[in-house]
């Protein structure tokens, strides 16, 4: 049965964060002995902003990645690396990242190797048992170090509707090959078993997870901060969001990349087999968390079977992109990262081609102006309006 460990951190004041990431390590029983000094531990952290502050909320807090250096650098006397690739395919956005988050600092004072994964050498992955990605690039620090610490930040996700450990490693992969995932897997359950195939061939040791500031609404970038107060750890991905999810209001089974990690046996994604240790799940709970205002699976999960979920999200009632013009600044961001070509310049607006879009959230997730709004389609909207209307009950 895993473990999952659960402790209070009121803010990031640095004494605290160390306390508590320290506490939930001594909970989970064996992580200490698994740690040897000399070994070399890299921390993934989750990068997805190149210019969003550390107090926005979209990025692992500085505070709790100099916590963690502290831990296994003076305290473990480990060789600490800590690495990333972030969402924007813009030149120098993870240099940018670990600029804007002040990591850099953190290393240069403690002289810990920051790897951009984007410059990093690369490996090339195959996974015989994968669903949706047989062979993916990942940076080669990821297989030369003997320990990953994953190190997510607990967020909504439009596409996704929660991103925490499992989808934090799709930042292994460098740079463009992000890109290539969302064309390969353009539907939000294709998706989402896309990032279980990554996941299972990058599974790291140990997840710390940054739930101090979440983010709640139209995460992972325009939402809103959010205080969670928690530090959690697991070396079992799968439960860590199963029990992180839960926490901010989420059905576990409702949330794709937890049902299918749990289907294929990739950990455990049943509260009732998952040992939570320190705090209680409910003595914790922040029930009213936001959740996207795109991602209705969660809502139709209470009254659809899941083949008709699919059925709909994956095709007739598909999320398409638009633009806030009155937010816009033209920065471009966007345009160079959309996957599917959908987006354009004309006259200096951005404009969308709604036959093209995906739906993929990557504009959403790199525009820093809030000017980007995903719009379920009017028979999607008609469809669960009608079904809660009528109150239909979920049929398995
Ligand atoms: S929508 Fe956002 S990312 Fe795109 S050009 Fe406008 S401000 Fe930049
Ligand atoms: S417009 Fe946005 S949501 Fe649509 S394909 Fe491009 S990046 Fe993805």
């Amino acid at each position: 049965m895993p473990t999952v460990s659960i402790v209070k951190c009121d803010d990031y004041e640095s004494e605290k964060v160390y306390s508590a990431i320290h506490r939930s390590l001594s909970l989970l029983n064996g992580v200490a002995k698994q740690i040897k000094p000399g070994m070399k531990v890299l921390l993934k952290i989750n990068l997805l902003s190149s210019s969003q502050p550390p107090e926005r909320a979209v990025n692992t807090h500085p505070v709790v990645v100099r916590a963690l250096v502290n831990i296994f650098q003076k305290d473990f006397g480990c060789d600490v690396y800590i690495g990333d690739s972030s969402g924007s395919v813009k030149n120098a956005s993870t240099f940018n990242a670990f600029r804007v988050t002040r990591i850099n600092e953190i290393a240069e004072e403690t002289g810990v190797k920051i790897v951009n994964f984007d410059k990093d050498e690369y490996v090339d992955v195959h996974n015989k048992d994968y669903e949706v990605l047989d062979k993916f690039r990942i940076a080669r620090t990821l297989r030369t170090v003997d320990f990953v610490v994953s190190v997510p930040k607990l967020k909504t996700h439009g596409l996704t509707q929660y991103t925490g450990a499992i989808k934090n490693m799709l930042g292994s992969i460098p740079g463009n090959g992000k890109k290539n995932v969302h064309l390969i897997a353009p539907k939000p359950t294709v998706f989402a078993k896309a990032l279980v195939d990554i996941h299972q061939m990058v599974p790291p040791n140990l997840v710390i997870m940054d739930a101090i500031i979440g983010m709640e609404g139209n995460g992972p970038n325009a939402g809103q901060p959010k205080k969670v107060g928690l530090i959690l750890a697991s070396k079992d991905s799968v439960a860590m969001d199963t029990v992180a999810s839960t926490i901010i209001g989420f059905e576990p089974m409702a949330v794709p990349t937890i049902r299918f990690a749990h289907q294929r046996g990739l950990g455990v994604g049943e509260l009732n087999t998952i040992n939570v240790v320190g705090e209680t799940i409910t003595n914790v709970s922040v029930p009213d968390f936001q959740k996207p205002s795109s991602g209705a699976q969660d809502f139709a999960g209470k009254y659809l079977p899941d083949f008709l979920l699919a059925l709909m999200f994956d095709s007739t009632c598909s999320t398409f992109s638009t633009v806030n013009h009155s937010n816009c600044t033209r920065c471009y961001e966007c345009v160079r990262n959309c996957p599917a070509g959908a987006m354009s310049k004309e006259n200096g607006k951005v404009i969308v081609d709604k036959k093209k879009c995906i739906g993929c959230f990557c504009c959403d997730e790199v525009c820093d102006f809030n000017a980007i709004e995903m719009k379920r389609s009017l028979l999607g909207r008609t469809l669960l309006g009608m079904a809660k209307a009528l109150g239909v009950e979920k049929v398995e």
